[in-house]
């Protein structure tokens, strides 16, 4: 199976439902979401990156250490070929699996330790979005899917409210993580949304990576 890769690194699961888990990353090349504030806009190219086979990715990353969680990430994966393919081989070789994606394209398959963390778009972000929203109903089908919607002013968070609503989202499954790249911008968001998410029975994710390392790569 021949992947693209944007890198592979070793780190803690920084958002969503995982947050703070030791985890492998293999971050695959190609996006056309185009997000205004997209922080991986060097993965956007899918010829970019290097070639690499999944035993020679899954080899360079138990080469870091062991994790029992592996992030496949992006750019966005699920428009990887051989995705699929990568999900059932990735299945069998850690006890869990998580993959980050817009949601762009409908989950290709459910499995009891496979979880979708699906970042559907606000308006504001790209003129994609609806896109984004296309499939809500079959994600939010698999009890391990977390919507992890990203909200910046406060125009973007009424869009997320209403979009929670139109969509039918679980509230459970539904996670706002403030978007920012500082830690001062995304405290200041933080605590607006830390008072949306008790009103309106949502959770909260943090962006620890950020917090700790700062907005950089391979963290
Ligand atoms: S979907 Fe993700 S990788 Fe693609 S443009 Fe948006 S933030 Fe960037």
């Amino acid at each position: 199976m021949n992947l693209r890769i944007s890198e592979l690194f070793f780190s803690l699961q920084g958002e969503g439902p995982s947050t703070g888990t030791p985890a492998h990353f293999l971050r695959l090349q190609g996006c056309d979401v185009g997000c205004r504030w997209c922080d991986t806009r060097y993965t956007w190219n899918p010829e970019g990156g290097r070639a690499a086979t999944y035993d020679e990715a899954r080899a360079e990353l138990r080469a870091l250490g062991e994790a029992p969680l592996l992030v496949v990430t992006g750019g966005e994966p699920l428009s990887h070929p051989g995705i699929t393919g990568l999900l059932e081989r990735a299945l069998g070789d850690w006890g869990a699996v998580e993959v980050e994606t817009s949601g762009i394209h409908p989950p290709p398959l459910r499995h009891p330790r496979l979880r979708w963390n699906h970042s559907p778009k606000l308006p504001s972000v790209t003129e994609r979005w609806a896109g984004t929203w296309r499939h809500t109903a079959a994600f939010a089908a698999d009890p391990l899917t977390t919507f992890k919607l990203v909200v910046g002013d406060e125009p973007d968070l009424a869009d997320a409210l209403r979009l929670i609503r139109e969509h039918e989202l679980p509230r459970n499954q539904v996670m706002l993580m403030p978007e920012g790249l500082t830690d001062d911008a995304l405290r200041a968001r933080a605590v607006t949304l830390a008072e949306t998410c008790k009103l309106e029975g949502l959770r909260m994710s943090a962006r620890l990576h950020v917090w700790l390392w700062g907005a950089r790569r391979g963290v």
